[in-house]
């Protein structure tokens, strides 16, 4: 049985202030009680994290984690503003998000160097949470399924088993920051796409990995989206950034 799971991606948001605040909202409203078997994360930027740790540690029940919103592929060393895993690790992270589409297209990270961040992510106790998904013109050419499994092939080409222990975030790109959420079919469609490829590699890994859903997503759709069978939890952006509307997708 796969655990739901719900993490906020900050993105560059944020203030000591702000934080202090979402987290005391988030930690309270979870303290009053959530459904069993579900886990959350909170990616935030790299300056906040350790001010994010400490105030998570002080909420009375632990089920919030720490998670960074990306890391670098190498382990130390001169690369001038990179993060290495280890550094996450140590500031108390338990996810990082690896190849969001806004890196991808911002910084051409290609699924090479994707997947080399994934395995620096495991090698150091981190779960990578990997970001695929298509543009609104590879949909609208009736390629979101195929431009998807490409980027899943070539994942599990380098990380192989070591899949098991990553989280996969389907987010098409035409849906994230757009308000223009998928339908929960057309999402459940790409996710079980997802799933099948997995399994033709290895169908224990495909059962166990859980696979969210990233793009527009708020409280008012997370209801129907989290009840399809291969949706397995979200991946949230701009409704992370009210500790309201996080707390109502987390408890959707
Ligand atoms: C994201 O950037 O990961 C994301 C899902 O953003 P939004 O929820 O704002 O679409």
């Amino acid at each position: 049985m796969r655990p739901l799971i719900v993490i906020g991606n900050w993105k560059m948001n944020g203030n000591l202030a702000a934080n202090r605040e979402w987290v005391q909202i988030v930690c309270h409203g979870m303290e009053k009680g959530m459904p069993a078997g579900r886990r959350y994360g909170v990616c935030a930027p790299y300056p906040y994290l350790a001010q994010c740790g400490e105030l998570i540690q002080t909420c009375s029940l632990a089920f919030l984690s720490l998670g960074a919103q990306d890391v670098s592929a190498h382990v130390s060393g001169a690369y001038t503003g990179e993060v290495s895993a280890s550094m996450l690790r140590e500031l108390g992270c338990t996810y990082v998000i690896v190849g969001h589409s806004e890196r991808r297209e911002m910084h051409q990270e290609t699924d090479e160097l994707v997947s080399e961040k994934a395995l620096q992510a495991l090698d150091n106790g981190l779960t990578p949470i990997i970001c695929v998904g298509e543009t609104a013109v590879e949909r609208n050419s009736g390629r979101a399924v195929e431009v998807v499994r490409g980027q899943i092939s070539r994942q599990v080409s380098i990380l192989q088993d070591r899949l098991a222990d990553c989280l996969v975030a389907y987010e098409p790109i035409w849906a994230i920051g757009t308000g223009k959420v998928a339908s929960a079919q057309v999402a459940q469609d790409v996710h079980r796409a997802i799933r099948l490829q997995l399994a033709e590699f290895d169908e224990d890994v495909a059962s166990h990995v859980c696979i969210l859903y990233g793009g527009s997503v708020k409280p008012e759709n997370a209801v129907e989206l989290f009840a399809m069978p291969d949706i397995d939890g979200g991946l949230i952006g701009g409704a992370s950034l009210n500790p309201r509307d996080f707390l109502a997708i987390c408890q959707a």
